[in-house]
């Protein structure tokens, strides 16, 4: 196929993410990527500034993470984890279970983000049922989040932004505290936590747990958070007999310039969900950790089995490419290099808090955002920034990026000034 019929028959045929079929927006035809560039038929190598949606953390095309796939696609590419194991899947789950909050000592892999949150809520609902509690059927989180597209996960997404309008009367109703108005790097005022703290201590014993992003909302609107209000969390549960989840799917890994994000307020959750980062962004993959105390209890009560089993569970492809993605994890500092690089977002990216069109400018760790009063049309930002070497991809009023962590500090100042001028071009 040429890439005019690969660009037709798409637009004929082939869905994207959030996208009409009628009236889709332009896609661009990428035919190579190494490194933090991708190749864009017509327009040559660009600057990939998104991570690919906060994935691909080591960049592509990387050459561990493919002789580390290709060397266990010669010994076998999946078994079926049911009665089976191999040493990718073990040697990643201790990895894991040693780099993540000790509390944290079991581990479920599942296919994807979604899914692993999915298997969060189950654990959690298994928990109480296996206590003999019936009533904590239902979740707290607060507005802003967002936890991945599968039904359960889509309930607990911001009920205003999020797909609650278009499933309500089939979605489940969960409670929303406000969401915390404390930034990052701001003073903490305890009041904060009232909203939260009001629905735990009223429907406490409806609520099998809360299930929220630590310190960064990411697609739900990219929003960083004081870390106190996870201490106010984590004691507020533990009053109520309230589990907690943390969704680390977008921070983990270093992403926010601690390894996990929960770590800036020291603080445990019972559950945690990791993704994206996971496999250094090479495929779908991603895994849910337990305490010992819910998995005991799931163990020994009820049924006495966790119900859960994806057909790809652990696929050893994903687990080798986790294991050599961890090797580059751990071949540099990570949280450093990310705190750096927020560091500079924040340095070249703050003067466009100046513009009148422009409501704020944040960065934490590698995420860069710059929010304007009004939302943006995307596909004219994505021209503007390809002009200047740069793919990014906009959502309502935010002009963000989340680059690779291997980025050089040549590159992300090229990504920076192509950021600062298509801001400068829309702002005219
Ligand atoms: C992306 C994301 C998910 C969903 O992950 P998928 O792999 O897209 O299913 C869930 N939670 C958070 C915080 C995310 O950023």
């Amino acid at each position: 196929m040429n890439s005019n019929q690969i660009l037709s028959y798409d637009r004929e045929h082939v869905w994207h993410p959030y996208a009409s079929m009628r009236n889709p927006s332009a896609v661009y035809e990428v035919t190579g990527a190494r490194g933090v560039r991708i190749s864009l038929e017509g327009y040559g190598e660009v600057i990939e500034g998104m991570s690919s949606w906060w994935a691909v953390a080591y960049g592509y095309n990387n050459p561990a993470i493919n002789a580390a796939i290709e060397g266990q696609m010669r010994k076998f590419s999946h078994v079926m984890f049911g009665g089976l194991t191999h040493e990718p899947a073990v040697r990643l789950a201790k990895r894991l279970v040693d780099m993540t909050p000790s509390r944290l000592q079991k581990v479920f892999f599942c296919d994807s983000g979604s899914v692993s949150v999915e298997v969060a809520m189950k654990m959690a609902l298994q928990y109480w049922r296996a206590r003999g509690v019936s009533n904590k059927n239902k979740f707290a989180t607060i507005r802003g989040g967002y936890h991945g597209d599968t039904w359960n996960a889509m309930s607990v997404c911001d009920p205003v932004n999020g797909m609650h309008t278009i499933f309500s009367g089939a979605l489940a109703v969960h409670y929303f505290a406000d969401r915390p108005k404390c930034k990052f790097g701001q003073p903490f005022d305890a009041s904060d936590f009232d909203s939260m703290g009001d629905i735990l201590e009223r429907f406490g014993s409806e609520i099998a747990a809360v299930i929220l992003e630590p310190v960064v909302q990411g697609a739900g609107g990219m929003y960083f958070y004081h870390p106190d209000y996870l201490r106010m969390l984590r004691s507020a549960c533990d009053k109520h007999g309230i589990l907690l989840i943390f969704d680390e799917i977008a921070t983990g890994f270093g992403r926010a310039g601690m390894t996990f994000a929960c770590q800036y307020a020291q603080v445990e959750p019972d559950i945690m969900c990791l993704g994206k980062a996971l496999t250094g962004g090479y495929m779908s993959f991603a895994a849910t950790l337990a305490s010992d105390a819910v998995a005991d209890t799931i163990s020994d009560g009820g049924v006495g089995l966790f119900m859960h089993g994806p057909t790809f569970m652990a696929n050893p492809l994903a687990c080798a490419a986790a294991n050599a993605a961890l090797d580059c994890f751990e071949s540099f500092d990570v949280p450093a290099r990310t705190r750096r690089i927020g560091e500079i977002l924040a340095d070249k990216l703050g003067p466009l808090a100046g513009l009148p069109t422009v409501a704020d400018v944040r960065a934490l760790g590698a995420i860069g955002v710059v929010e304007m009063k009004e939302p943006v049309d995307c596909a004219l930002v994505q021209r503007l920034l390809l002009k200047h070497g740069l793919w990014l991809r906009p959502f309502g009023r935010l002009i963000y990026t989340m680059p690779e962590f291997v980025i050089s500090d040549e590159d992300l100042l090229c990504l920076c000034s192509a950021m600062v001028a298509a801001v400068e071009e829309i702002s005219k």
